[in-house]
């Protein structure tokens, strides 16, 4: 689970990208902190990268595939 101290520096926005699963290997849309939809395993990317392959952490049986959400997307001014 992601964390952090400051809560003024976080805001809660209802946009859909937080809702839009991302295969493993493909581009990140947006820089932040992704979560594995099946396992809650996340990373953090930087803007332009691609999420992690199929063999970045492995599944229990019965979990599923491995599926990148959105959980915190970086803000950059430029
Ligand atoms: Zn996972």
């Amino acid at each position: 689970m992601a964390g952090y101290k400051y809560g003024e520096y976080l805001v809660q926005l209802n946009l859909s990208a937080y809702d839009t699963a991302h295969a493993p290997g493909s581009a990140a849309p947006r820089p932040g902190v992704y979560r594995c939809s099946a396992c809650g395993d996340e990373i953090a990317l930087a803007k332009g990268h691609a999420l992690p392959s199929e063999h970045h952490h492995p599944h229990a049986p019965g979990q599923g595939t491995i599926v990148w959400k959105l959980l915190v997307s970086a803000h950059s001014k430029r």
